[in-house]
């Protein structure tokens, strides 16, 4: 007999409210919708597989003595180089506060000092001190862990852990549904669940790229299912690299902080020189893609990059920064004494699912927020701290929208679908994923031209041709949307790198948006290239 897809938990009824994610915006979307009935559906366990687990910094609020939502909102605006929604920033910033305080109502213990005030880390790029924080580098494992346990004591929330959701059902323009495969199994079982409302929380677009920080989960499934939808891609070209990624072989890697290079730390080269004063004025302290691209260059030129840390950090660093010394611990690298090999890696995704101010889709039916979302607030490139911040901001908006849209909730029929509706889909792809990923590094990456970015296309639709597996085909429309918005984009700016337009093109100050049917319509014209 197969196993009950549905954990044994007290449950009445069904939900009509799908959650695609179990991460930062997709559990804190389910509390707020508490007590109406939602599913939680997941790849992984809930706080596992999800980048908000991961999370060192902690979140941006401008909540601190004397700091403002114009102050913080002017530190977002500079950071997302020309193309930052001012509307967008400013509610999400003003919003701040509030969830906060949310947090500390579902038990994230943020760090307070001896009077019981939450204390605030600076970090790169932000005027004050205004990041709250779980001691030292350990706040996303801190809100997850205290999210997890609120949903699991909220009956009204439905966790489905192992089902990966791989395509919505729309009619015309109305998300109806979605099918999702259980990992657990076998390829060919699928799930089909009828909804009136699925937000869409699946994250980031990390592991389409050999070199990342974000969980294998993080590969672009979500946003992939929404374009397939028809729904409306924005600001895909821009990828923030992260310049300090440990290099020491693992996938994903993991990451060094930027608050080491806050508390002093340098980057130095094989021989002990540092370079990164030559480059730019603020040295180590540079905006995050001008230190990546100078990483990267250190890198591929052979003269290798290394975070030293010995003299700003030295012996208070297990302590300090428990988790960047476990990891380099565990490579064999002790930080307090010895340099740490770093290389920049695909981090975050400022583009994603077009969303307005309410998390709402271009499809009725589908509402996006966290990563997978693309609000303009993040414009070009992302302030540190500010993506948790987003997605608590937006995830708690779409559940205001959705509880004002639906007050009522329906009762709907699921069903699981047998096998043999869906192919046999058991084909081995990592092959085709490892040349995917190697491919959205070299060629889509830190620095990027017209003929890589030409050639990452040419391969995607040679893979894309002979792809049947549903993962596969997700991740070559989540690379192909990425890799067009860059290629379409003929300017530098924010995460986004053109060797060959190396400066900003003011008639290009705006933000990107397309469809995949744009993507099919141009390759159709011209179908001697790949777009
Ligand atoms: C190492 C690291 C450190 C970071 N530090 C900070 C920081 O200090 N401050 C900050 O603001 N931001 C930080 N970020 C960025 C931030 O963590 C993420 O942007 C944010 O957590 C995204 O939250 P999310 O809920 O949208 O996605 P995630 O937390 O990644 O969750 C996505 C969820 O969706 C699931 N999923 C994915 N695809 C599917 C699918 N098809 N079907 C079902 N489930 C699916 C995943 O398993 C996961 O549960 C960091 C990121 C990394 C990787």
């Amino acid at each position: 007999m197969t196993e009950s897809p549905f954990p044994p938990r007290s449950w009445s009824g069904i939900d009509d409210v799908v959650i695609v994610g179990g991460g930062l915006a997709g559990l804190f979307c389910a509390l707020k919708l508490s007590p109406r009935p939602v599913t939680v559906l997941t790849g992984a366990p809930i706080g596992e597989g999800a980048s908000s687990a991961w999370a060192q910094g902690g979140i941006a609020a401008a909540i601190g003595p004397g700091d403002t939502v114009e102050s913080h909102l002017a530190d977002t605006i500079a950071a997302g180089d020309g193309l930052v929604d001012a509307a967008m920033a400013r509610g999400m910033i003003a919003d701040a506060g509030e969830r906060i305080h949310d947090l500390l109502g579902y038990g994230v213990p943020f760090d307070r000092d001896l009077k019981g005030a939450l204390t605030l880390s600076r970090e790169a790029a932000h005027a004050e001190r205004r990041v709250v924080h779980v001691r030292g580098d350990m706040a996303g494992k801190a809100i997850m862990t205290a999210l997890v346990a609120a949903v699991r004591r909220t009956d009204s929330i439905r966790v489905l852990e192992g089902f990966v959701a791989e395509r919505l059902h729309a009619e015309g323009s109305y998300v109806s549904g979605l099918v999702a495969r259980d990992r657990r199994g076998g390829l060919s079982d699928r799930l089909f669940l009828k909804t009136r409302a699925v937000v869409l929380c699946s994250g980031g677009v990390g592991h389409l790229y050999a070199v990342t920080t974000n969980p294998p989960e993080a590969n672009g499934e979500g946003m992939a299912a929404a374009a397939q939808a028809g729904a409306l891609i924005a600001d895909a070209e821009f990828v923030q690299f992260h310049p300090t990624a440990v290099d020491i072989g693992r996938d994903p890697a993991p990451l060094a902080t930027e608050a080491l290079r806050g508390e002093g730390a340098i980057i130095v080269d094989r021989a002990g020189a540092r370079f990164l004063a030559d480059i730019h004025p603020d040295a180590e302290l540079a905006p995050r893609d001008v230190v990546a691209r100078a990483v990267h260059e250190a890198v591929v030129s052979g003269r290798g990059a290394f975070l030293d840390c010995r003299k700003a950090i030295g012996a208070a660093f297990a302590e300090r920064f428990p988790t960047v010394h476990a990891a380099c611990i565990a490579a064999g690298i002790d930080p307090a004494i010895a340099p740490i090999p770093i290389a920049p890696a695909a981090h975050y995704h400022m583009g994603g699912v077009h969303v307005d101010g309410s998390g709402r889709t271009t499809l009725s039916g589908l509402w996006a927020a966290g990563e997978v979302a693309s609000t303009g607030a993040h414009g070009a490139n992302r302030l540190a701290s500010n993506s948790l911040l987003e997605a608590v901001v937006f995830a708690a908006r779409v559940a205001n929208d959705i509880q004002g849209l639906m007050p009522n909730h329906k009762l709907v029929r699921w069903s699981q679908s047998g096998a043999g509706e869906f192919a046999d889909l058991s084909e081995d792809v990592s092959g085709a994923i490892a040349e995917l990923r190697a491919a959205m590094s070299r060629h889509v990456g830190v620095v990027r031209d017209a003929a890589g970015l030409e050639a990452a296309l040419a391969l995607i639709g040679r893979l894309a041709a002979a792809a049947r597996q549903p993962q596969l085909k997700n991740a070559l429309t989540a690379a192909r949307l990425i890799a067009a918005a860059a290629l379409a984009r003929a300017e530098s700016r924010g995460g986004h790198y053109r060797s060959d337009f190396p400066e900003h093109d003011p008639a290009q100050a705006r933000r990107s948006f397309l469809t995949l049917a744009d993507l099919d319509r141009k390759a159709a014209r011209k179908p001697e290239a790949a777009e």
